[in-house]
């Protein structure tokens, strides 16, 4: 259901918006569709207010085509010939919780865009939304891979993308970023060459998941 809900979104995807773009949204959105509670806004970090713009930008043909007081994933489910049972109690139209920690990686990748576009915006919420799960940043996303992750980094926040020159995994290093800025030292080694905990900041960030939580200890 999640490749359904992704196919009808980029068939009926705005031709003059950026592909890259609109494949980031579409792969976050029908991954985001599939969670069964919560409200789809709220999981992509965003407002509804905002994710209605990103659709009708992104994806008009969906905008134009459902209910405003329609469940978002009630309408994905069923525009892609499948069912939802909405757990949202109504809840829709709630706005995000913006708790510090998110509103700390928000400002963090902004400071960091390439230009004041409100695409970058809405990839810089989705992402730090993304940065509370406990897989790979991109499996949390849903992405098909790391380079799906990295590319989009380079293209919105470049200069965050070629400051991870050690190629450190993306959760890592946006919360690295985040104590160095506020100088707090949590890491135990005197550098990174010489930590044991080395293999859970970089390396590869393969399909199996890798529980952040649990790797901070
Ligand atoms: S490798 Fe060790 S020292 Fe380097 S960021 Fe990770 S925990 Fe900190």
């Amino acid at each position: 259901m999640k490749t359904a809900i992704y196919d009808i979104l980029m068939s009926g995807r705005n031709p003059d918006e950026a592909f890259s773009d609109a494949r980031f949204f579409a792969l976050c959105i029908s991954h985001r569709a599939m969670e069964r509670k919560g409200n789809i806004s709220m999981a992509l970090g965003l407002e509804t207010r905002q994710l209605r713009h990103l659709f009708s930008r992104y994806f008009p043909q969906i905008e134009e085509s459902r209910s405003t007081a329609q469940c978002t994933k009630v309408y994905l489910h069923s525009a892609a010939g499948g069912t939802f049972l909405c757990q949202c109690q109504g809840k829709e139209n709630k706005a995000p919780a913006r708790d510090e920690e998110t509103g700390d990686l928000v400002k963090l990748l902004l400071d960091h865009r390439a230009g004041v576009h409100q695409a970058t915006e809405w990839v810089a919420a989705i992402l730090a939304a993304g940065c509370l799960g406990n897989d790979h940043l991109w499996q949390d996303l849903g992405l098909t891979s790391r380079e799906d992750l990295s590319d989009i980094i380079k293209h919105h926040f470049p200069g965050l993308y070629f400051k991870n020159t050690g190629n450190m995994k993306w959760k890592k290093f946006f919360y690295k970023q985040l104590c160095d800025q506020a100088e707090v030292r949590l890491c135990q080694a005197p550098s990174c060459a010489v930590c044991h905990d080395y293999a859970q900041c970089f390396g590869p960030e393969d399909a199996n998941g890798w529980n952040l939580l649990a790797a901070q200890g």
